[in-house]
């Protein structure tokens, strides 16, 4: 056994295979010298997590392995670069069969199930549709939008269905980086002319990211040549972007002029009830359980790209999995706080109580008072029921925050529990409190 994978074993060892499974699947060495071992992950979050959790059992690992501390790190690396075929998880003998013929440098959680059609991106999808069934029809696309809104999703989903229906077509997917750092490799060897041969010979041409290329002229002029081509040929080219190509500065205007030929689509981020939905098919993807009400929280509260909401996704599904119980509301303020749209320094009960006072127009005086008009009873049995169901506190902070006995708010959020059920009013009720608490601080006032 070489020393990386002693390392791992002694590693895995004390996590525990289940651990091990869940956490540390992306987990590589990556580099062993005298004075520090490089692990690498590829996912952010879990990369923060490790570290916290089980920096000491690498630290007593590490001891074990090579008889005296070292110290250690694990850095985040890209998942756009995992082949396909190492980041699947089959049995060897039904990859033997399923598996592309050739490292296809696709994510195989990209693909069409897994993307949630919605304002934002239907006609992307409608399209990246029709191209996966008939390609070269529409060719070439150019699908640009900002950060985190799907396009590399999408595209790839594009690339799986058809390496999973027609394994023999000659597909490639590459950001516009690697085409150019594997285009100085041939370059340097003086073997342009192979370059051009390999991607001459492509059936579907994925280039994602075509932005990083502005201002590389050789490049560019590499690609627009094997563009030429392509298109000659009939083939499919689809490119992503994160601007439209007439905001593509320092680009050739013959390659811009091409960009525009076929279809240029725009994506944006999506409204959010679409962020709901996906939110809800994130957590299904990465194999965690969160609330309902949690998901929608996130969704409501995490405006920006999607990125984001799915690492706030896996940090609470990495958090309950290592705290063995639900995370509520109010927890999930204080882990993802970073993601959410405003700093948050209001004490989540307190606005509920604001929250509450708005919707029903009363005061929160009122609200804590003894007073049983309908409208002040409806409002704080809402708010306690809101407390203690969505915002996971407990009987008696709840009680303190109402004013009223730890007994009374047991009962109370026994009662409204039955009258939710077939009441679509109480149940509306409770979406719009969870939509206006809001971290975005005075949203409500
Ligand atoms: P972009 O390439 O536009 O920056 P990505 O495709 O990398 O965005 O998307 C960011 C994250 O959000 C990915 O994890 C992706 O799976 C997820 N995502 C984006 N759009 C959707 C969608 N419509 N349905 C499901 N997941 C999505
Ligand atoms: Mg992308």
């Amino acid at each position: 056994m070489n020393v990386d994978k002693k390392l791992i074993a002694a590693i895995k060892k004390r996590v525990g295979n289940k651990i091990w499974s869940k956490w540390f699947s992306t987990f590589e060495v990556l580099s062993i010298s005298e004075n520090e071992i490089v692990f690498s992950v590829r996912n952010l979050f879990i990369k923060d997590w490790l570290e916290d959790k089980y920096g000491r059992a690498i630290r007593s690992a590490i001891k074990e392995v090579f008889g005296r501390n070292i110290s250690f790190k694990v850095i985040y690396k890209e998942v756009s670069a995992v082949p396909t075929n190492m980041k699947r998880q089959e049995s060897p003998i039904s990859s033997y069969f399923i598996k592309p013929p050739k490292e296809s440098n696709l994510n195989p959680d990209f693909t069409f199930s897994s993307f949630v059609v919605g304002s934002g991106n239907e006609t992307a999808f409608k399209f990246a549709e029709k191209v996966a069934v008939e390609p070269g029809r529409f060719s070439p696309i150019f699908i640009y939008g900002g950060v985190g809104v799907g396009k590399t999703h999408l595209v790839q989903a594009i690339g799986n269905y058809i390496y999973s229906n027609k394994p023999e077509v000659n597909l490639v997917y590459l950001t516009s980086e690697r085409f150019m750092n594997e285009m100085i490799k041939y370059l340097r060897e003086s073997k342009m002319e192979k370059f051009r041969e390999k991607y001459r010979n492509v059936d579907i041409f994925i280039v994602d990211d075509i932005q990083f290329l502005t201002g590389k002229n050789g490049v560019q002029f590499e690609l627009f040549n094997t563009f030429n081509e392509l298109m000659d040929k009939k083939k499919q080219i689809i490119f992503c972007s994160d601007r439209a190509p007439s905001d593509l500065q320092d680009f050739q205007d013959r390659l811009i002029s091409r960009f525009k030929m076929g279809i240029v689509i725009e994506m944006r981020l999506p409204d959010v009830e679409t962020r709901k939905r996906i939110a809800r098919k994130i957590a299904e993807r990465e194999g965690g359980h969160l609330d309902e009400e949690l998901l929608d929280f996130l969704a409501e509260n995490i405006d920006g790209s999607l990125r984001e909401l799915r690492g706030a996704i896996i940090k609470l599904i990495a958090y309950q999995e290592i705290e063995r119980r639900k995370v509520g509301i109010v927890e999930a303020i204080n882990l993802v706080s970073h993601f959410l749209k405003k700093a948050n320094t209001i004490d989540p009960g307190e606005r509920l109580i604001s929250v509450l006072s708005g919707m029903f127009d009363i005061s929160p005086s009122m609200m804590r008072s003894r007073t049983r008009k309908a409208n002040v009873v409806m409002a704080r049995e809402l708010g306690i029921f809101f407390a203690r169901r969505y915002l996971k506190m407990t009987v008696r902070e709840t009680a303190k925050l109402f004013g009223r006995s730890p007994s009374v708010v047991s009962t109370t959020t026994r009662k409204v529990e039955d009258k939710i059920k077939g009441n679509p009013l109480m149940k509306s009720y409770l979406n719009k409190i969870l939509a206006h608490i809001s971290p975005a601080v005075g949203k409500f006032s």
